[in-house]
């Protein structure tokens, strides 16, 4: 659609006004400003009124191919040509979505074979609760359905991942707070909440704060804990090294179900394929989405062990639970097409050993700001924390909106950031290039200046 014409966009942003309740956004703020109304984006960049951008979000974390890849608009038109959609319920199939289902397994950590197809990250994780408690009551183990997770945490918005979250108004908003089923334990945010530990041993106590949910619980009431390698939403909260060998062995030791959220780090995002293999660890259940299509189509994935898997199968009937788009073709020949795409271009190698260390050694040049207190960066996803006292790690209040500012000076610089609370994420595509590493870190630098 060309939006060349003044009077067509117009009609359009009215329309969004009045018509388009937006996610995550205040409405008072959409009927106030007219909607910035995208027109077309190709690679790194999205366009729109005549302004370009550098995309460093990647839409919300999941572009990591690039935006308006050509082979992903034929396997598109083959797919709807083929197949437009079927349903996978019963022992119905199709095959792209049986082909993606061996690909993640054959992808994903030793043991994790068997794949659930949902929509949306949300959904994964909803069904990975789901298949928690299923297991638990097939072992004969019914007591066990308390969930632990973090502060700072995000694992959707449905009515069971909106109350996983580490984020207040998300819950009260809803009134979903309280209950007794769901227990929030300390985040390994070593900046925040590390006092004054080194970063490796605030890592195992942050670590052993779940081990004491579990004890106070009783173990034989706790169905699983759920949490994301690194904390993306939230501000791109790399933990410690120490942290996650010790996570896992304290769900192994009380015999709790480890849950990774890998919405946001599967499919190369930390430099490996998945970040269980970043950190050290095996999950039992990993969620999957953003990166599994890159964004092309909604898609996610609830995997699951062999062991958990053989429990659900062979000791009850019917798995009571399902989506009508579940496995759809469509949406399974983008993600095929798109994991193809990672591996002939090399982009986990790539994240891993050329881009991902050259962004990091030049984004941490930020540390000698005055406002910056420290970089963040795992593979593409990082974190610049904001800091009032750079040597006490004083926040800014938020209602001082600093990061928003800095946020915003991007955005006139031609730059797409997240500002989240005091910290501004960054998550760019695989396909950014040196150069633009270059101007990004450039921008940041000048939108730092300008908000001093
Ligand atoms: N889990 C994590 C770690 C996420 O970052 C997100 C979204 O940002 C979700 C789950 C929810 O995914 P979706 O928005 O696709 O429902």
């Amino acid at each position: 659609m060309g939006l060349s014409d003044q009077a067509i966009l117009e009609q359009l942003q009215a329309l969004d006004r009045m018509h388009h309740l937006h996610p995550f956004t205040d409405p008072q703020a959409v009927k106030k400003a007219a909607p910035f109304v995208i027109e077309q984006a190709k690679g790194a960049y999205i366009t729109g009124q005549e302004i370009r951008l550098l995309d460093a979000m990647a839409g919300l974390g999941c572009v990591n191919i690039g935006y308006g890849r050509e082979e992903m608009a034929d396997v598109a038109v083959e797919a709807i040509r083929t197949l437009s959609y079927y349903h996978s319920f019963s022992a119905v199939s199709n095959p792209y979505a049986a082909a993606l289902a061996g690909k993640i397994a054959s992808l994903a950590p030793a043991g994790l074979n068997k794949v659930f197809f949902a929509n949306s990250g949300s959904e994964a994780n909803e069904t990975l609760i789901k298949l928690a408690y299923l297991y638990w009551r097939r072992k004969g183990q019914p007591s066990k359905r308390i969930l632990i997770s973090r502060d700072y945490s995000y694992h959707g918005s449905t009515l069971a991942t909106t109350r996983l979250n580490g984020n207040a108004p998300m819950i009260e908003d809803f009134g979903l707070a309280g209950g007794d089923d769901v227990l929030q334990a300390t985040s390994p945010f070593w900046y925040r909440c590390g006092g004054d530990l080194e970063p490796e041993e605030f890592g195992l106590a942050a670590a052993r704060d779940v081990e004491k949910k579990i004890l106070e619980a009783g173990a034989e009431n706790v169905a699983a804990v759920i949490a994301e390698p690194i904390q993306g939403t939230m501000g791109a909260i790399v933990p410690p090294d120490s942290y996650w060998p010790e996570l896992s062995r304290i769900c192994t030791e009380h015999d709790v179900l480890l849950i990774a959220d890998e919405v946001v780090t599967g499919f190369g995002r930390t430099g490996h394929w998945f970040a269980q293999e970043t950190f050290g660890f095996e999950a039992d259940m990993m969620a999957l989405a953003k990166g599994l299509s890159s964004g092309y189509a909604p898609i996610s994935a609830a995997v699951i062990s062999d062991e958990i898997a053989d429990v659900i199968e062979d000791k009850g009937g019917v798995l009571h639970h399902g989506f009508t788009t579940s496995g759809h073709p469509l949406a399974s020949a983008l993600a095929l097409k798109n994991i193809e795409i990672i591996e002939t271009e090399g982009h986990v190698e790539k994240v891993h050993a050329d881009i991902g260390p050259y962004f990091s050694k030049k984004l941490k040049t930020l540390e000698d700001h005055p406002l910056v207190g420290e970089v963040r960066v795992s593979g593409l996803i990082a974190g610049v924390e904001l800091a009032k006292d750079k040597r006490s790690r004083e926040q800014y209040p938020l209602e001082a909106s600093v990061c928003n500012h800095v946020g915003q000076m991007a955005l006139v610089r031609g730059l797409i950031v997240r500002p989240a609370g005091n910290v501004v994420v960054l998550c760019p595509p695989f396909i950014i290039t040196h150069a633009e590493v270059d101007f990004l870190v450039g921008v940041m630098r000048d939108a730092l200046d300008e908000t001093q």
